[in-house]
């Protein structure tokens, strides 16, 4: 695509918002919309039209990105009240980029071809840190040739850029994504809490083990704000709590056993209950504290 071509925007969360100053940064012209329209207004500083509804974006732009939480969500935006598909171009794209339903994607994607747009589904990884450096990994199901198509507006928000098959395929590596995530997060977790119980000293620790075989990008990234007893969300609970609940349909669906997730989700569900949705999914810590009577923290935190 034309890279003068306009790029519309819908849904300014914590992912949304930096991504979408990446595409302004790399010269789209970007028509946003978010439903809490104050959320808009920093973009629109930086030249963004704003537009008062995902019809309206639609009409605008030939790559419309949707970026918003859930199923319901996107199914909402695009195909609900002055949704995307009441203003598309025949041709225009739709990119979803949210983490939804496999399932889901295929049916909204079905609805677009049928008014001759097209539909990726392109979910991310690489928490919201890495969407404000344009380094996020982005996984795409769809048409090979609109995959091509689109290459230059992923390569503005992110860093490794595969196509991994057709329509829904994208959220399905997005689901084996997350199985990997919340495994890990657990068994860094684990292994802080058995640190701290035995009074060792948990920077040093942590220092010896990310130069190992047991670093990750959980450990480096959320064991060392856990130490710091940072809790501010990369990525919040209730977040996580959805990808469970996508993760657990699949594995019923299929009937695969996959008995870490279950204690993980359980974990999860605990936090839930807590009150602590907003927080980062490092607060899984705080599940393992209440039962251990431990608190897990680094000395110079
Ligand atoms: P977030 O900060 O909670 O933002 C959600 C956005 O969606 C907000 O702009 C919200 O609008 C909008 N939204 C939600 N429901 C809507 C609806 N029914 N109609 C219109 N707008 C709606 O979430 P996020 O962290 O940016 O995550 C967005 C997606 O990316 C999720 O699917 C998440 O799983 C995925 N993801 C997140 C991360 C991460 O690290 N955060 C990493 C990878 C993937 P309002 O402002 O009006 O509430």
């Amino acid at each position: 695509m034309n890279t003068k071509d306009t790029v519309g925007f819908i849904g300014l969360g914590i992912m949304g918002q930096p991504m979408s100053l990446n595409l302004i940064k790399a010269g789209f012209p970007l028509v946003a919309y978010n439903r809490t329209r104050s959320k808009a207004e920093a973009l629109a500083k930086e030249g963004a039209r704003v537009a008062s509804s995902p019809r309206e974006v639609a009409q605008q732009a030939s790559t419309v990105i949707v970026m918003v939480s859930d199923s319901p969500d996107v199914e909402q935006i695009v195909l609900g009240k002055d949704g995307v598909v009441e203003g598309v171009q025949s041709g225009s794209v739709v990119i979803d980029m949210s983490t939804i339903s496999p399932a889901v994607t295929r049916r909204i994607g079905a609805r677009l071809a049928e008014v001759g747009a097209h539909m990726l589904d392109a979910p991310v990884s690489g928490s919201s840190w890495a969407a404000a450096d344009g380094t996020l990994s982005i996984m795409v199901g769809g048409e090979t040739e609109v995959f091509q198509r689109s290459l230059p507006v992923f390569e503005a928000m992110g860093k490794r850029i595969i196509h991994i098959g057709p329509g829904g395929m994208g959220q399905v590596a997005k689901l084996v994504n997350q199985v990997i995530v919340a495994g890990t997060l657990a068994a860094v977790c684990e292994g802080l809490l058995l640190g701290a119980k035995a009074g060792v000293d948990l920077d040093k620790v942590f220092q010896a083990v990310t130069g190992g075989a047991a670093n990750s990008w959980q450990l480096e990234n959320l064991g060392s704000r856990i130490l710091k007893r940072d809790f501010d969300p990369g990525f919040a609970v209730k977040l996580m709590l959805k990808d469970q609940r996508l993760i657990n349909e699949a594995s019923q669906e299929m009937e695969l056993p996959m008995p870490v997730s279950a204690v993980a989700r359980q974990f999860f569900y605990l936090l839930g209950q807590r009150g602590l949705g907003e927080e980062g999914t490092q607060s899984y810590i705080k599940g393992l504290e209440e039962m251990a009577g431990v608190v897990v923290r680094g000395i110079s935190d």
